[in-house]
């Protein structure tokens, strides 16, 4: 590598650090930055001047330092382009249009209960919602600068293909990423839904303080989002985070993945219906009894709002195993922060209280105590997050594209 290539590559990464900075924290001061980046002032000034003049970012309000000057703040210029960020669940898929800094403009909600019945009137229907957005919000579309997708995995990151998502099996081999870009013409990233999510809360949510977090997702299925350094872990196969199909219990009962006593099976909205409809064949008098073979998982709230100790043992057991499957992620993995979220979370709280005493007792002694906490943004982290791929891509992207052309000076940075 040449000599003012790899000053170039410094000069790119020095930016990007300062890019990054901002978003993660909102605004930054002159000197913020340069105690953040270990750039001297002279440095972070030029970098901030040339991300101005791309329009990139811009001066906010004057912040009062604690030696009682003031000092200007910058943040990401919002309206410099916008991204469309689309996340889809078992119940509703939302369509979001978001401004740089993460912020939602407009959310479309698009409810599953009509049970689509073919992978082309799923595709009309987000496309609806996304020209929908766009036209509200009075937003050109050639400043989309792409769109993210959070689709059930398991994924073909390679391809842009969704493949056998167990929860939802008619979107099956569906090549969401061709057919999408096909018909807007914008770039499309599919991603795996709760590794969007994860994204949504490092950037914006629980994890807004943290470089490294996890998130676990206690929905109808059980999913994680690993998030290392601000990236994405997809991993060598792109199926890392397959968390909900760790053995818990090598006699346990039957997973969707053909193994037995996955956490999933044990844990998820899926095995508390199983469960509970097993359970119900012995309790003739119990109000579910005669629904017990057509559950779905607002009988179970019912009946938790009812004090109906049979459901809510079950949910207790389900939240003890998710607590010893949580001990061995943090023995492993000592994260800084693990993100709890889902259909099962947000509407019994005590699975989140149990899982996370389970998960302390029976973590290594060292392990960090507090590194649980339940996702605020909730079903908006993943549009959120899926938003954020594409900005954080284009963020990527814009320095190195714009600044080799700007190289040839050979000023210090
Ligand atoms: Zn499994």
């Amino acid at each position: 590598m040449g000599e003012q290539n790899k000053q170039v590559q410094l000069k790119n990464f020095n930016r990007r650090s300062v890019l990054g900075y901002i978003r993660k924290n909102g605004a930054a001061t002159k000197a913020g930055l340069s105690a953040a980046t270990g750039l001297t002032f002279m440095a972070i000034k030029k970098i901030l001047e040339e991300l101005e003049e791309l329009g990139l970012i811009r001066c906010d309000a004057m912040e009062k330092t604690n030696v009682g000057r003031h000092a200007l703040t910058y943040v990401i210029n919002e309206d410099y382009r916008y991204t469309i960020g689309v996340h889809i669940n078992k119940f509703a898929t939302r369509v979001a249009l978001l401004d740089l800094r993460g912020h939602i403009l407009r959310v479309e909600r698009c409810g599953m209960e009509q049970a689509f019945q073919n992978q082309s009137d799923f595709v009309e229907t987000i496309l609806t919602a996304i020209d929908k957005v766009i036209a509200e919000a009075n937003v050109r579309k050639e400043d989309i600068l792409g769109i993210g997708v959070g689709a059930p995995g398991p994924i073909d990151m390679e391809n842009g293909v969704i493949l056998t998502p167990p929860n939802m099996p008619f979107l099956n081999y569906l090549p969401l990423r061709e057919v999408m870009e096909e018909r807007i013409g914008c770039k499309v990233y599919l991603y795996k839904d709760t590794n969007a999510i994860a994204f949504g809360e490092y950037w914006d949510g629980e994890g807004k303080q943290a470089s490294d977090l996890i998130y676990i997702d206690v929905d109808m299925g059980i999913g994680s989002g690993l998030i290392i350094d601000g990236k994405i872990k997809v991993g060598a196969n792109s199926i890392a985070g397959e968390f909900g199909h760790i053995t818990i219990d090598v006699n346990g009962p039957l997973c969707n993945c053909g193994n037995r006593g996955c956490l999933e099976a044990m844990s998820s909205g899926i095995a508390v219906l199983k469960t509970l409809s097993g359970q119900l064949e012995k309790e003739e008098t119990h109000p579910l009894y005669p629904k017990r073979k057509e559950l779905v998982i607002e009988d179970v709230f019912k009946m938790v709002e009812k004090n109906d100790l049979l459901t809510i043992s079950i949910l207790n057991q389900s939240a003890h195993y998710m607590g010893i499957a949580i001990s061995n992620l943090i023995n492993i993995l000592d994260p800084q922060m693990i993100i709890l979220g889902g259909i099962l979370i947000q509407n019994y709280p005590r699975y989140f209280q149990i899982a996370k005493t389970v998960a302390n007792s029976k973590k290594v002694k060292g392990a960090r105590e507090n590194v649980m906490c339940v996702s605020v943004l909730g079903e908006t982290a993943g549009v959120i997050g899926a938003g954020e791929i594409v900005a954080d891509d284009f963020f990527n992207r814009t320095v190195n594209e714009v600044f080799p052309k700007n190289s040839g000076t050979q000023e210090q940075i």
